[in-house]
């Protein structure tokens, strides 16, 4: 069986993986978990999400012959007792995925994807539902059935690139107090092999403990379960209730997808190849903004203040730089997550030299003169200019990193040719 959750916190507290990670440890009484959990997040532009938009499945093995009956009533009565019902953006949805044919798994893979890289409707996931009989609860509004029924579809169908989280809770006692984590342990752990955005080695802080007074202590991000086990080995910490390894689609990209900029719609995140068409300007508050156009239309992307150091590579691009942009675009601006530098523009026009000066111009499309020697120039002259910045691939530190943002680490793990699909 799988069972699908989502949509049981507040930004008050609670988090929906907790709620996961109590069910793991409730479940053994009946099975085991086949695999890993799943924490998948789902799209980022989601309007109603609380945090991460992050929802989770849980595989268990058990016999056909087995009653389904008593693992509902538990998983129901967990959320029933810890959902925060009370926020009204909290409308929790639970699906129990018992049996499978190849059409179930092409619509829900479909639906699956769909809920990564689009909006989607309480209906459609409703209407899957009724078609293939698979059993749920949704309550409130029951806008938790999507999240419940997109992480339960990709552990029925797979994910096509992958990566882990160790996640460790915190005592019940201790939630929304500060926590007790000794800083050097995390460096130590952060230069362990494979796992990344423990650390920020630009602004020097520590970013896998998130702020909020919800029960996780922090994160541990890696290419592997050995990697993530390895670094967590070193953290020194205030006790831990429980921790849960999560298989997971973070960090893979999978919300984006290649278009042209005519074709982008809000609420949906792309990879667009384009053309630098305005100067980058710097607008109040610190973020940079840059125009890409490609033939079909042009658009703004943005650089925002918490992205810090790469603003500076942003505000160095030229107008005629080819770039390839990546991220979420809203209010008809692409909010970047990377960016690649495929071309630099190395020329300039400029008014041609005389005499050791620039010519001035005398008009629009007069021509140009040499103040001193009288000679004239009907055209300026192209000239080439030093760039401080190369070709290549730029991102955000990790404290601005989205959860679904593939780093630059991976994209050379990949050239190694150790790709995690699966
Ligand atoms: P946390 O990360 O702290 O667990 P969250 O950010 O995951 O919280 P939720 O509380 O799960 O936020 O709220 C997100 C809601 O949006 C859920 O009801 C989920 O079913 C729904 N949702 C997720 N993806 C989509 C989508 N692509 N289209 C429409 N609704 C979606």
């Amino acid at each position: 069986m799988i069972i699908g959750l989502d949509d049981t916190d507040s930004k008050e507290g609670m988090c929906t993986t907790y709620i996961a990670a109590v069910l793991i440890e409730k479940l053994k009484a009946f099975g085991r978990v086949e695999g890993y959990p799943l924490l998948v997040r789902l799209n980022p532009n989601i309007i109603y999400k609380t945090r991460g938009n992050a929802a989770l499945a849980i595989p268990i093995g058990m016999k056909r012959s087995e009653d389904a009956g008593p693992i509902k009533k538990i998983v129901i009565d967990t959320i029933e007792e810890m959902a925060v019902f009370s926020a009204q953006n909290t409308n929790p949805g639970v699906v129990f995925i018992e049996e499978s044919s190849e059409g179930m798994k092409k619509d829900l893979a479909r639906f699956s994807l769909r809920a990564v890289r689009d909006v989607l409707e309480i209906r459609e996931a409703e209407e899957l539902l009724s078609r293939y009989g698979i059993s749920h609860k949704g309550f409130k509004n029951g806008r938790g059935l999507i999240g419940a029924l997109a992480a339960a579809g990709f552990a029925l169908t797979g994910l096509p690139d992958l990566t882990y989280e160790l996640i460790a809770y915190r005592e019940k006692k201790r939630w929304g107090t500060p926590r007790l984590i000794e800083e050097g342990s995390v460096w130590k752990a952060a230069a362990q092999p494979d796992t990344w955005d423990t650390v920020d080695h630009e602004s020097k802080r520590i970013v896998f403990a998130p702020h909020s007074p919800d029960p996780i202590l922090f994160g541990i991000r890696g290419k592997s379960e050995l990697a993530v086990r390895r670094a967590f080995s070193l953290i020194k910490s205030e006790p831990l209730e429980r921790y849960v390894v999560y298989m997971t689609n973070q960090n893979t990209d999978m919300h984006l997808m290649k278009a042209k900029i005519s074709e982008v719609l809000d609420f949906r995140s792309y990879i667009l190849e384009g053309t630098v068409t305005k100067p980058p300007r710097t607008m109040e508050g610190g973020h940079v903004i840059l125009e890409i156009g490609d033939g079909t239309s042009a658009m703004e992307c943005a650089a925002f203040e918490p992205t810090k150091g790469f603003r500076s590579i942003i505000r160095r691009l030229r107008v005629g730089d080819e770039v390839t942009v990546y991220g979420s675009v809203k209010e008809g601006t692409l909010n970047l997550e990377k960016l690649k530098l495929t071309a630099l523009n190395q020329h300039e026009s400029k008014n041609p030299l005389c005499c050791a000066k620039r010519m001035k111009s005398m008009g629009r499309q007069q021509g140009y003169r040499c103040e001193k020697c009288g000679a004239t120039a009907k055209e300026q002259v192209i000239e080439s200019i030093k760039r401080n910045i190369s070709t290549g691939f730029y991102e955000v530190p990790p404290s601005a990193r989205r959860h679904l943002s593939k780093p630059l680490v991976r994209f050379q793990e990949h050239q190694e040719g150790s790709s995690c699909a699966r």
